[in-house]
């Protein structure tokens, strides 16, 4: 049978219905042990939740079919799978080569935890495969890649840093939670790993946190599920059945996400007020084509540059109604807010600052006038 379309798997990967009642959808086992008949007589392959847990297992089963993976992990948020999968791979004296504007919390994890386990890391610039290339040290054993980035929505060519990686004997991790896996496959491009946070899209209604790890690779989810299990960073029944729910319309909302987003850049492109508009759609993105080639659209992420520096971005960020001032993204709500302030404040006075004039919004699936309306009126 030919692999089947993404939203079926979306809805169907990883669960029949029960067989004793029928149900639909995955029941919360709210279950932190499991019955045996006989020591060691497993009924269902369970014995303790924190190993597995028959709401958990069919999430994870989802997570790797959505990302056309042979394994999938999840956590109990994005950065415990960002924990795991850096105790995972590296070692002390290792060296790991990141994006140099990471997410605020990977970073402030590699700088300030690694580095004192003598785990050592250089920022690069991931729209450029020659400076990665460049970053790579002998004793490199990871590229960590996010694409687009947070929140300057730079652009990796995911193809050419996965070849670049392995020829240095590296692996290499996506990041994908901007994207999300309905709009680019990671693994398909060469990657060893994809991570979420699937507290953003996945999840896609802000009531959840959590996170993931899927790969091809099976010693890899092998380090992957001991470190799951014997540090213990799992989500709950509830959350697992939370991001399951949020899957199903992946597909649908991630149309919706990056029609209004068009939408909010061309508004944004040409006032008065704006400086620059960050958007990977945009013809003038340099990381256009390379976006364009790997991803299927280009997401519901928009960050923008305002005249009159930070003043006109903090009162920006709270003149917006329906745009609500917070952190997180991805949600079917639209969030705004300001990176240097707020989500990317640990990475002042680093190499990964970002510019105080910068406004990110995550785009939200409400009407689009509205939401036009809204920024129209807030920019004044
Ligand atoms: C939010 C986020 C994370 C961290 O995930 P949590 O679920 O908040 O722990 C990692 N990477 C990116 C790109 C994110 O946006």
């Amino acid at each position: 049978m030919s692999e089947q379309g993404f939203s079926t798997r979306a809805i169907h990967a990883g669960y029949e219905p029960d067989p004793q009642t029928g149900a639909v959808n995955v029941p919360i086992y709210a279950s932190s042990t499991f019955a045996q008949d006989g020591v060691g007589g497993m009924r269902g392959g369970f014995e303790y939740a924190r190993t597995g847990n028959p709401t958990r297992r069919p999430l994870e089963a989802n997570l790797a079919a959505i990302e056309g993976g042979t394994f999938g992990r999840a956590f109990s948020s994005g950065m415990a799978a960002t924990d795991c999968l850096l105790r995972s791979v590296l070692r002390p004296g290792d060296h790991l080569v990141i994006p140099n504007d990471a997410y605020g919390g990977t970073f402030r994890l590699i700088d300030k935890v690694f580095t004192q386990w003598g785990i050592e890391h250089t920022p690069a610039p991931m729209g450029d495969v020659a400076a990665v290339r460049a970053a790579i040290r002998p004793n490199t054993r990871l590229v960590w890649v996010e694409t687009p980035t947070n929140p300057l929505l730079n652009i990796g060519d995911i193809e050419a840093l996965s070849a670049m990686a392995h020829e240095s004997g590296a692996r290499i991790v996506v990041d994908n939670t901007f994207a999300s896996p309905y709009l680019q496959q990671p693994l398909s491009l060469g990657a060893d790993v994809v991570l979420h946070s699937t507290t953003k899209y996945l999840g896609g209604h802000s009531d959840v946190v959590g996170g993931a790890l899927v790969t091809n690779d099976e010693e890899l989810d092998t380090a992957f599920a001991f470190l799951q299990n014997g540090a213990g960073a799992v989500p709950g029944p509830f959350d697992a059945y939370l991001t399951m729910r949020g899957i199903k319309t992946l597909a649908l909302r991630m149309e919706r996400h990056s029609d209004n987003a068009e939408k909010v850049v061309d508004l944004l492109t040409g006032h008065p007020a704006v400086e620059r508009v960050i958007y990977p759609g945009l013809a003038s993105h340099p990381g256009h084509a390379v976006a364009a080639r790997q991803m299927r659209r280009f997401g519901g992420m928009v960050s923008v540059r305002l005249k009159g520096g930070k003043q006109a971005a903090l009162d920006f960020c709270s003149r917006t109604r329906i745009f609500t001032l917070a952190e997180s993204l991805g949600g079917v709500e639209s969030l705004i807010e300001h990176p240097g302030a707020m989500t990317h404040a640990s990475t002042a006075g680093s190499e990964l600052e970002v510019p105080e004039d910068l406004v990110r919004l995550s785009v939200g699936i409400e009407d689009a006038a509205d939401l036009l309306a809204d920024i129209e009126q807030a920019l004044g």
